[in-house]
């Protein structure tokens, strides 16, 4: 398995193609290293939120985001037994 080059972690999502080389990232230092190429400053992500459904039942999402030149994509991932939706948004920078 892949580690992320810059923080060691296993969970890499972003495998960066530049021209000879190629970059493992996880997710945290892929939006570390745009947000430098690209000289954008982040705010601090919300990592889970929680709400409840029409149920009354409450449902947790885990948020992702990456970074790209033409915006900032975001993903709310619900993980659940025998279920998995997600939700997703792209944003305009
Ligand atoms: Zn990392």
């Amino acid at each position: 398995m892949n580690k992320c080059e810059r923080c060691g972690s296993n969970k890499v999502k972003v495998t960066l193609k530049m021209e000879e080389i190629n970059i493992d990232l996880c997710t945290n230092c892929y939006d570390e290293f745009m947000s430098e190429e690209i000289e954008v400053d982040l705010e601090q992500l919300v990592e889970t939120f929680s709400l409840k459904n029409y149920q009354g039942i409450s449902r947790t999402f885990y948020v992702e985001r990456r970074i790209c030149p033409m915006g900032i994509y975001l993903e709310a991932v619900e993980n659940i037994e025998l279920r998995y939706d997600s939700n997703h948004a792209f944003l305009d920078m």
